[in-house]
């Protein structure tokens, strides 16, 4: 088997593997980067038409944004992913081609690409690739892929092996590998998880303290994943008493992907589901929940104290930069960031300590408290290791998805662990015999 790495290669976004088995060639997703520059895998218009398949491990951009581009390139194989993925995917690619400037390619390539989605179940193999669940997203899953010659290739996709509010961890049980591409976002050694609990303590006495200065709660999430998590354990916090009532206003795709995950409710955790099913506690449906109204948001801005739940988490676009313009300038509001914020972000920026943005061509003066708190949906150093631990027959490891640091931290920890390992950080471009 051979394999090739196309992109998030020493950084995170953009993946994509090629694996060669035998004859049969195989992308493992098919993602963007949310930049100007190195935005799209490295791929041949004519190496994407000799595609026999696509697996797609789930619907966040930096794994599916680009595979409407192999249809536009003449691929017209299939594209597999568990039904949520498929559900989330369709809505995700119809937002970034509506919203961002610089898509590769038109509608009907997407409507092309939706078409050629097949589903897979959890555990259903097909051509001896088989998903099984990686607790990341709604509908994430691992792939295993079986070679032509008896080897074995395990690809993480993102994973979270921790249980959420919404999903169960990844099971650790059972795998069986020769080598294992592993993502690597909280690899680092300083990348020590918030027990949850702890994490929703300190999002409740944040958002408390900001409405006890009169003032408004941005919390930038992604659509699908955080989002969610979020949502539940604001409302939690509020139907228990821990946080006072207030408005939680939805704001952006947040609001199609919670329908999508009510929709596919047999992938939730069970407790979820019998919520659903006994109506009056349908954590789906909360009475402090609002869409806003008006396009300019002046109902959001009207109210005293409000949580604004909305896109996008790392500040390039979406209805947040809307809230921002308003609600920067004003020390008594605050902005909590709870994912990843990648380098060249205004996420990242605010991090940093920027005392303004740059927004649609305004410089906005940043008086708004910043805090943060991690609501990961990825696993830390410890999880990743444990994971590497629970595959059996492993030989060599291959680190994708992370900056250049953590995947040194990663490789230097498993190397530590595992003497007998061989652990690679591939380079762009960079293939591998297995
Ligand atoms: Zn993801
Ligand atoms: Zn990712």
């Amino acid at each position: 088997m051979k394999l090739s790495f196309r992109g998030a290669a020493g950084e995170v976004g953009r993946s994509c593997i090629m694996v060669e088995n035998g004859r049969r060639k195989t992308l493992l997703d098919c993602g963007v980067k949310f930049e100007k520059e190195d935005a799209f895998p490295v791929l041949e218009d004519a190496e994407a038409r000799k595609l026999d398949a696509v697996y797609l491990t789930h619907a966040h951009m930096d794994h599916s944004g680009y595979l409407p581009a192999l249809y536009s390139a003449g691929y017209k194989g299939k594209v597999f992913s568990t039904k949520p993925t498929r559900d989330l995917t369709q809505v995700l690619l119809a937002d970034y081609l509506r919203l961002d400037k610089g898509v590769p390619y038109k509608q009907d390539d997407v409507i092309k690409c939706l078409k050629h989605m097949e589903m897979l179940e959890y555990g259903e193999e097909k051509n001896g690739a088989a998903f099984r669940d990686a607790g990341h997203i709604l509908g994430s899953a691992t792939v295993t892929l079986k070679g032509a010659g008896g080897k074995t290739v395990l690809y993480t996709g993102d994973i979270n092996l921790r249980e959420s509010r919404l999903l169960d961890g990844a099971p650790t049980d059972g795998y069986k590998a020769d080598a294992l591409i592993i993502e690597s976002t909280y690899g680092g050694h300083d990348d020590k998880r918030m027990p949850l609990k702890q994490a929703s303590q300190y999002l409740a006495n944040s958002i408390r303290e900001t409405f006890k200065k009169k003032g408004k709660v941005i919390v930038p999430t992604f659509a699908i994943g955080r989002g969610q998590e979020i949502l539940f354990t604001i409302d939690s916090h509020m139907r228990s008493g821990t946080l006072e009532q207030s408005p939680i206003y939805v704001d952006g795709m947040i609001n199609k992907a919670l329908r999508i995950y009510r929709h596919n409710a047999i992938y939730l955790r069970k407790e979820i589901q019998r919520r659903i099913l006994t109506s009056d506690d349908d954590p789906f449906k909360s009475e402090n929940y609002r869409i806003p109204e008006r396009k300019d948001r002046s109902d959001v801005f009207e109210q005293e104290k409000a949580i604004i739940v909305t896109t996008s988490g790392m500040l390039n676009g979406g209805p947040v930069l809307t809230y921002l313009k308003k609600l920067a300038p004003h020390k008594q509001n605050k902005i909590i960031l709870v994912g990843y914020q990648a380098k060249g972000t205004r996420g990242r920026d605010l991090l940093e300590g920027a005392d303004e943005l740059q927004i649609d061509r305004q410089r906005i003066p940043v008086n708004l408290e910043v805090d943060e708190t991690k609501f990961s949906a990825h696993s830390d150093q410890r999880e990743l290791l444990e994971f590497v631990a629970c595959v059996k027959g492993l030989k060599r490891v291959f680190i994708v998805h992370g900056e250049k640091e953590k995947s040194e931290q990663l490789a230097e920890a498993i190397h530590r662990n595992h003497r007998h390992l061989r652990v690679d950080i591939p380079k762009l471009g960079e293939e591998f015999s297995i």
